[in-house]
């Protein structure tokens, strides 16, 4: 074991080189403006699978139930562990598909709230629950068009049926996901909502004939609105919506940017390691696939494909130092990039650099790095690995230590 005082020079030795700030304040703020959106009555899932888009889940999870969230999702039972084990006691949907006794029992002893997908799968919980003598809120997934998990919507009155009468499950919501939220052209997400209205009336209606409903019980909440869908319509925002990617500050789809203003959560910083002066002609990292057209000073900064920055970044990214644009040369390697810094000829060793962020007037998103590789935003933000410590910033810290004493 290290003793404290090795712990925290650890902890301080690995922020040396390289990291991952966190503004927990941009996150508060993103989430009341998603909340902003909503009726009154409807709740605020914010989703905080992958460890919260790779921002720390159970630190964004504490601001944004602070911030006016009440439900948290997650893909696996793992991730929703994690957050009972640091003292989270908001309900917690598992997006993601359970099946086994061994999952089952692990998700009633955590108390999380399993997606059920499939009838089979319904039958394996309830036998499973009536074993342990023990209920549990269940979540009907319906699938209206995305073709990932969940029954057929045109059979979702019998599947509801079937769950309604399996011993120990209460159906706690009925859902289903959109798979085209972000487009311009709304006419998928609409045949899937008027699917999931459908859906809805089919399943009211067979309550209804098979005096189900008589039994005091309510008719399930409703929902399927993302990101996406939750910055397009109320019509779409149902009892709940399931917001991941607004709350870390950025956007689905450029034309959904005007409904509310979202600050980006994660910076990427690292810092200088070496400075020096390379002649014109000279090769720079493995391939050279730069070569400096004429006397350049060269920086060398302690982050590489290891730590996240995807490797087809190479020659094409540029970042911020001193609030000015900088370009990266040559091949990113595992732990360590380059720069042409002649534009800044009295860099130290040591300065910060900003891989991902704002410095000055210069903003460098998720978003750009995106475009430039033909990916999404969402999964740049899940890129950046466990070596880069994740540092909380901003006032959501501030409050929450003052609120824990
Ligand atoms: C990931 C996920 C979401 C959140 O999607 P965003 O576009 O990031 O808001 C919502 N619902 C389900 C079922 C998901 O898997």
């Amino acid at each position: 074991m290290l003793s404290w005082d090795q712990t925290s020079a650890l902890a301080a030795m690995r922020c040396e080189r390289a990291w991952v700030e966190i503004d927990l304040a941009a996150l508060a703020h993103n989430v009341q403006q998603m909340k902003s959106l909503l009726a009154p009555q409807t709740q605020l899932m914010t989703v905080v699978k992958a460890d919260a888009y790779g921002h720390g889940a159970c630190t964004v999870a504490q601001t944004a139930l602070q911030a006016g969230a009440s439900w948290l999702g997650v893909a696996t039972i793992p991730e929703g562990i994690e957050l009972r084990q640091a003292g989270i006691n908001a309900p917690i949907l598992i997006l993601g598909a359970t099946n086994t006794p061994e999952q089952i029992r692990a998700i009633a002893q955590w108390n999380l709230q399993p997606t059920l997908c499939t009838p089979q799968q319904a039958l394996i919980f309830s036998e499973t629950l009536s074993s342990l003598n023990q209920n549990l809120p269940v979540h009907i997934k319906l699938d209206t068009g995305m073709s990932r998990l969940g029954t057929n919507w045109q059979e979702a009155a019998d599947f509801v049926q079937l769950v309604y009468h399996c011993p120990n499950l209460e159906i706690a919501s009925i859902y289903s996901h959109l798979a085209t939220a972000d487009s311009v052209d709304p006419t998928i997400m609409k045949e899937q909502h008027r699917r999931f209205e459908a859906a809805k009336n089919a399943i009211a209606n067979r309550l209804n004939n098979t005096k189900l409903d008589n039994l005091g019980r309510q008719f399930p909440r409703l929902h399927l609105a993302n990101t996406a869908a939750a910055l397009t319509s109320r019509n779409l925002h149902y009892d709940m919506v399931r917001v991941g990617l607004a709350t870390y500050g950025l956007y689905p789809a450029t034309h959904l940017k005007q409904v509310v203003e979202l600050k980006p959560v994660m910076q990427v910083k690292a810092r200088v390691t070496q400075v020096k002066t390379i002649t014109a002609g000279t090769g720079v990292s493995y391939g050279y696939q730069f070569i400096a057209d004429q006397e350049m000073r060269l920086a060398v900064v302690g982050i590489g494909y290891a730590d996240g920055i995807p490797r087809n970044l190479s020659n094409k990214m540029k970042v911020l130092i001193r609030g000015q644009q900088v370009p990266q040369v040559g091949a990113i390697t595992m732990d360590q990039i380059m720069l042409d810094v002649s534009v800044i000829p009295d860099l130290q060793v040591g300065e910060v650099v900003t891989v991902l962020g704002k410095d000055g007037n210069f903003q460098i998103g998720a978003d750009d790095w995106a475009e430039t590789l033909g990916t999404i935003s969402w999964e740049i933000l899940c890129s950046f690995k466990h070596r880069l410590p994740r540092v909380a910033v901003g006032e959501g810290r501030r409050q929450k230590a003052e609120g824990r004493r």
